[in-house]
């Protein structure tokens, strides 16, 4: 796709918005047409599906003691309450923080006042640019483009632009993109990759801009299948096709556990700062993380079953396993791939309890796990220009022992990684 096409896939994408329901954000903007409405609207709905949002919205907008939710119905709700209101939206426990300092750093900064940058938003506490721009367009209705997993990803599949990260396909957005499209670019892609343009499997089929699609390959339907993308370091000790094995097993004790196929799994390996990126467009949280998962509802004709990707840190495996005895970075990564894909279930990590059971769940399924990752195994991949992936063995030296596994996570430890997803 040419940046001459945008007009005719941007007609395209428009008609078969119209066909599916509005998203969350718009609906919120419709009803109250309040900046701020739109804004906690926005928060809430990092990483959460848009029915679980709009419970969460109606809670906490009921507690309005005007016509419309403000900064002073949130300082008068405590965070605990606010967490109850909000519950179960994804993160709910950060969000409820965030939203209880909102209307403090809201008056220090900004009179109180809510800025209409993107940069001023930023400033606000538990808000990215994903967010402050979403706020900046839909709630201002003011020019501002909204990357977010989706726009990002039909965005590269298309060919319009060439990145690695949300922030860099806004940037490269903002270059190309004539103004007048930036305000409905996110609607129309979010509800193009909700409906169409999944991830995985996408449903090429009577696809309105296929002519324009320049990675016709991940067109093509697969069966159930596992990938890996992304840069895999050496110093790991793993093999993609390795990776990928093991995936498919922690995808198979998965689906035996809830009952439910996986028919599809995308690993994607990340260093510190794409794990950065991705964590703060999904999540809307700072900083880099272990793992995130990203789950999908099939789209309308596909199978039902567990659809989704589980984003990993490579940086995060190397620096973390040496400081635990018995721990090698390929088995610190392994948990990392085991434990998204018990999120992808349904499995969740809200309380201490939960968490402790998803970590000995994945830890068994790793004790089980018949790769060849011996120190023997990870020299001869490095010396291999094609390694055997099919070599198996059982090394407990590499698995550590049970009690060393265990302590791994500390009880009570709160965890980045959500079950909630969104479509
Ligand atoms: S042809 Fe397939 S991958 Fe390409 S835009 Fe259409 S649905 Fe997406």
């Amino acid at each position: 796709m040419k940046v001459g096409d945008i007009p005719e896939v941007d007609r395209a994408l428009k008609k078969e918005f119209k066909a599916h329901s509005a998203p969350i954000i718009e609906l919120i903007e419709a009803q109250t047409h309040d900046p701020f409405c739109v804004l906690v609207g926005t928060i809430l709905s990092a990483r959460t599906k848009d029915a679980c949002t709009a419970g969460a919205v109606r809670r906490l907008f009921a507690k309005a003691k005007g016509a419309c939710f403000a900064p002073e119905d949130l300082e008068r709700l405590t965070a605990k309450e606010i967490e109850k209101l909000i519950f179960p939206v994804g993160f709910y426990h950060d969000k409820a923080r965030h939203l209880k300092e909102l209307p403090k750093v809201l008056k220090e900064k900004f009179g109180g006042v809510l800025p209409n940058t993107v940069e001023e938003l930023c400033e606000l506490p538990g808000v990215g640019r994903k967010t402050a721009n979403l706020t900046v367009a839909v709630g201002f209705d003011l020019p501002a483009i909204c990357v977010d997993v989706h726009v990002h990803r039909i965005c590269n599949r298309l060919g319009l632009i060439e990145t690695k990260t949300p922030f860099d396909t806004e940037m490269a957005l903002r270059r190309i993109l004539p103004v007048k499209y930036w305000k409905t670019w996110n609607s129309h892609l979010v509800s193009f990759g909700q409906t169409r343009c999944a991830p995985v499997r996408p449903k090429c089929d009577g696809c309105p801009i296929s002519s324009f699609c320049t990675v016709p390959s991940k067109c093509e339907p697969k069966g159930t299948e596992v990938t890996v993308d992304g840069r895999l370091p050496k110093s790991i000790g793993l093999t993609k096709a390795q990776i990928k094995r093991a995936a498919e097993f922690f995808s198979a004790q998965s689906s035996a556990r809830v009952g439910v196929p996986f028919r599809s799994v995308a690993v994607v390996l990340q260093d510190d700062a794409s794990s950065a990126e991705v964590h703060l467009a999904v999540n809307g949280a700072e900083g880099p993380t272990d793992a995130i998962t990203q789950g999908y509802d099939p789209i309308p004709g596909e199978e039902k079953g567990v659809y989704g990707e589980v984003y990993v840190n490579c940086d995060r495996a190397l620096k973390a396993a040496p400081k635990r005895s018995g721990w090698s970075p390929a088995k610190e990564l392994l948990l990392y791939i085991a434990h998204g894909i018990d999120h992808l279930s349904g499995a969740d990590d809200f309380s201490p309890k939960d968490y402790q059971a998803m970590r000995r769940r994945e830890l068994s399924w790793i004790s089980e796990l018949t790769l060849d990752i011996s120190r023997r195994g990870a020299e001869a991949q490095s010396h291999s220009k094609s390694p055997d992936p099919s070599a198996l063995t059982t090394d407990p030296s590499v698995l550590g022992t049970r009690s060393a596994r265990l302590g791994r996570f500390p009880k009570g430890r709160a965890h980045p990684q959500g079950a909630v997803t969104t479509p």
